[in-house]
C-alpha cells in the first residue's frame, strides 16, 4: 500500500492538508497504534497520511481547576505525572489498562477517542469524569463535551478535516476504573466500569465500556445513587440496574450474559472505592 506522509508544523497546516485530501483520502497519524494495523489489514488504505507528531499538543497543563491533555502526549507520559495517581485515581487506573508499557509510548488518548472502540479502556473514564474535547478544524476551534462527539464504533461527529486537540477534565475527582480481560496486557477488556464522585449533586457519574456501539454512561444508574455515601441497598440496586440496561452484546471476547454479572461485581467495588469512608 502506497501512501504519501506529511509532516506539519502547525495545527492550521494539519487541517488544510487533512480537508484537501488527495484522492483516496488522508487519515492523522498519532501513535499509529491503530491506524498503522489497520492499514496493514487493507481495513484503510489512505494516499497520504498527516502526521501530528510536530504538533504543540504534546502537553499537560493545569488550568484553573481543569487538566488540560494534549491529544498526542502519549499514555506513558501522562502516567508518570506525579500528581495523577492521587488526583485523578480513576484515569490513572484506565490509562495503564492501556496495552503494554511499550505501548503506551505512543497511543495517545486523541487517537484512542478518535478510533472509539466499543471496548476503549479510556472512554468510559473520560465520560465518567465529563470530558470536554477541543477540536480544530476548517471552521475554527470548538469545544463539545464527549458524548457529543462519539457516534458508533470508529465513527465520530467529527467533520472533514476536523482533529482533536486536546481533551479536558477537572484536575480533581474522586474516581475508579476497573476492568476485566483474559490476559493482563496487550488485550482489550470484556468490561470497563468507570465511576466519580462529584461534590454538589448530582454526586455520581457512572459509566460502562465493552457496551455497544461505544462507551456510555448510564443516567439510570447515577439516578440510583443519589448520595455522596450510598448504603448497601443503593448500591445493591445500582449494580443490578447496570447489569440490566448496559446495552451488552456477545462477541468473541464474551457472552452477553458473562459482561452483566462482571458489570455488576465491578461496578460494586468500584462504588466502594470511591465512597466517602
Ligand atoms: C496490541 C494492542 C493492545 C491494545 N490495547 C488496548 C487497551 O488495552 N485499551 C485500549 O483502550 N486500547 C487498546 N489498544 C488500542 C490503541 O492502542 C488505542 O486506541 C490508542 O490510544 C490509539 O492512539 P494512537 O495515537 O496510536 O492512534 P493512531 O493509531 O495514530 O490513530 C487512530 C485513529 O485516530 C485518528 N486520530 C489520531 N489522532 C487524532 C487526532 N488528534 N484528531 C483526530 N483524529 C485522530 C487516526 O487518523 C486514526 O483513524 C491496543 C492496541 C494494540 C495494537
Amino acid at each position: 500500500m502506497a501512501f504519501s506522509l506529511a509532516v506539519p508544523r502547525s495545527p492550521a497546516e494539519a487541517v488544510r492538508l487533512l480537508a484537501d485530501a488527495p484522492p483516496g483520502g488522508a487519515e492523522a497519524l498519532a501513535g499509529g497504534t491503530d491506524l498503522l494495523l489497520d492499514i496493514d489489514a487493507g481495513r484503510v488504505a489512505p494516499s497520504r497520511l498527516i502526521s501530528l507528531g510536530r504538533l504543540p499538543w504534546r502537553t499537560l497543563r493545569r488550568s484553573g481547576g481543569d487538566l488540560v491533555i494534549g491529544a498526542t502526549l502519549p499514555l506513558r507520559d501522562l502516567e508518570r505525572d506525579p500528581r495523577l495517581p492521587r488526583d485523578l485515581p480513576g484515569l490513572y487506573r484506565a490509562v495503564r489498562a492501556v496495552g503494554s508499557v511499550a505501548l503506551r509510548h505512543r497511543a495517545t488518548m486523541g487517537g484512542n477517542i478518535a478510533r472509539s472502540s466499543p471496548s476503549s479502556d479510556l472512554l468510559p473514564i473520560l465520560l465518567a469524569l465529563e470530558a470536554r474535547v477541543r477540536l480544530v478544524g476548517p471552521s475554527g476551534p470548538r469545544e463539545l463535551p464527549l458524548p457529543e462527539l462519539l457516534k458508533g464504533p470508529r465513527e465520530t461527529t467529527r467533520v472533514p478535516g476536523e482533529l482533536i486537540a486536546a481533551i479536558v477534565v477537572p484536575a480533581r475527582r474522586p474516581s475508579a476504573y476497573l476492568w476485566q480481560r483474559v490476559r493482563p496486557s496487550n488485550d482489550i477488556s470484556q468490561v470497563g466500569v468507570a465511576v466519580a464522585r462529584r461534590e454538589r449533586p448530582p454526586y455520581w457519574r457512572v459509566a460502562l465500556g465493552g457496551v455497544w456501539p461505544v462507551p456510555a454512561r448510564l443516567s439510570s444508574v447515577e439516578a440510583i445513587l443519589d448520595s455522596p455515601d450510598p448504603g448497601d441497598i443503593a448500591v445493591e440496586l445500582a449494580a443490578q440496574e447496570a447489569a440490566r440496561c448496559a446495552p451488552f452484546v456477545t462477541d468473541k471476547r464474551a457472552t452477553e450474559a458473562y459482561r452483566r454479572r462482571l458489570v455488576a461485581t465491578l461496578l460494586r467495588r468500584a462504588l466502594r472505592e470511591v465512597t466517602v469512608p
